[in-house]
């Protein structure tokens, strides 16, 4: 659960294509800025939009005049996932004649269907107190404000491949930051816009989700996060396009940090276990004892997602009280 201030670099210049145009954009999230891609030629195209705010909005419209273009001269928006800061203006291009195109197990976040039920419930048998569920809730409410629904949307799938006037753009699942993440590879230059999945010196969260493919069920972040990984190193391309952070061209380094940070971590887990059963509360007070409430559900999502990935691993196992869930080590 880490990121860097709001100073962090971006992806511009060297390398970078001449007719993929990263766009800086301001967000209200502890991230800092997020980059997206304006892919000039036929069709006009943007990758991620930025979230709904008027600074956003502002910012966006200032870098298309600069190309003598309007936010209505935008045919079609790709969508990486559905995460505020990247899907947040996207109805504003759907209402000046945009198409727009995610992937399905996107569709509920897309919709803003945040279950706060389920969340609610989740929190308790996590062990947060009342008062700290109610703030965390409220603060959710909030950043709910900063994107607006889309429930239109053109369902894309790994492998199809979008066409363009500057190359054609082939369509990659990559699950793990979430269940429908999916990256644009810009065929002809060997280079990839990757949205939140590597992101140069940080470990991207995956925020707590149920799994689209069986709703009555957490989705398995890191199992599915660690897959993606090996398919990037796999396709050995020459440069990542992130949207956050600067442009990455050393996919396999980048992956093996990752990996290294995501085991330290899964070992710190385990080590706030050792004294006995703990609730994910008990867990996170013990590995971030000074989480500020806006990074709670973070901590929250990053311990619970290890914790899942250590019972499919057959190392912890879950002892449920009555409004509680502890989970204990498997000797
Ligand atoms: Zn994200």
């Amino acid at each position: 659960m880490s990121n860097r201030g709001r100073d962090w670099r971006p992806c511009t210049g060297q390398g970078v294509p001449p007719w993929v145009v990263p766009i800086v954009l301001p967000t209200p999230y502890p991230i800092g800025p997020v980059t997206v891609y304006l892919l000039v030629g036929e069709p006009l195209t943007l990758v991620d939009t930025g979230p709904a705010t008027g600074e956003a909005w502002r910012a966006l419209k200032r870098a298309l005049a600069e190309r003598s273009l309007k936010p209505g001269d935008v045919r079609r928006v790709l969508l990486t996932h559905a995460h505020h800061d990247h899907f947040g203006l996207a109805r504003r291009f759907v209402r000046l004649g945009a198409t727009i195109a995610a992937h399905p197990h996107e569709r509920k976040n897309l919709r803003l269907g945040r279950s706060y039920g389920l969340l609610w419930r989740q929190l308790g048998l996590a062990g947060l107190p009342v008062a700290r569920r109610m703030a965390l809730v409220a603060s959710l409410r909030m950043l709910d404000r900063t994107a607006r629904s889309v429930r239109v949307f053109e369902p894309v799938e790994d492998g199809q491949v979008i066409p363009h006037e500057a190359g054609p753009i082939r369509v990659h699942h990559m699950p793990g930051h979430t269940p429908g993440h999916i990256g644009f590879e810009l065929g002809s230059e060997d280079t990839i816009i990757t949205g939140d999945t590597v992101l140069d010196g940080v470990v991207p969260n995956a925020v707590i989700d149920a799994d689209p493919e069986r709703p009555d069920r957490p989705f398995q972040s890191l199992a599915a996060y660690a897959a993606t990984l090996r398919r990037l190193e796999t396709m050995r391309p020459r440069m990542l396009l992130p949207a956050h952070g600067p442009c990455i061209a050393d996919v396999a380094g980048q992956a093996a940090a990752l990996r290294e940070r995501q085991a330290r971590r899964s070992a710190d887990v385990r080590a706030a276990l050792e004294g006995g059963p703990a609730s994910v509360a008990e867990v996170i007070a013990r590995i971030f004892p000074r989480v500020t409430l806006l990074r709670v559900f973070l901590a929250f999502s990053e311990v619970f997602g290890h914790l899942l990935e250590l019972e499919r691993l057959g190392a912890v196992e879950r002892v449920s009280e009555r409004r509680r869930e502890r989970w204990r080590l498997i000797r």
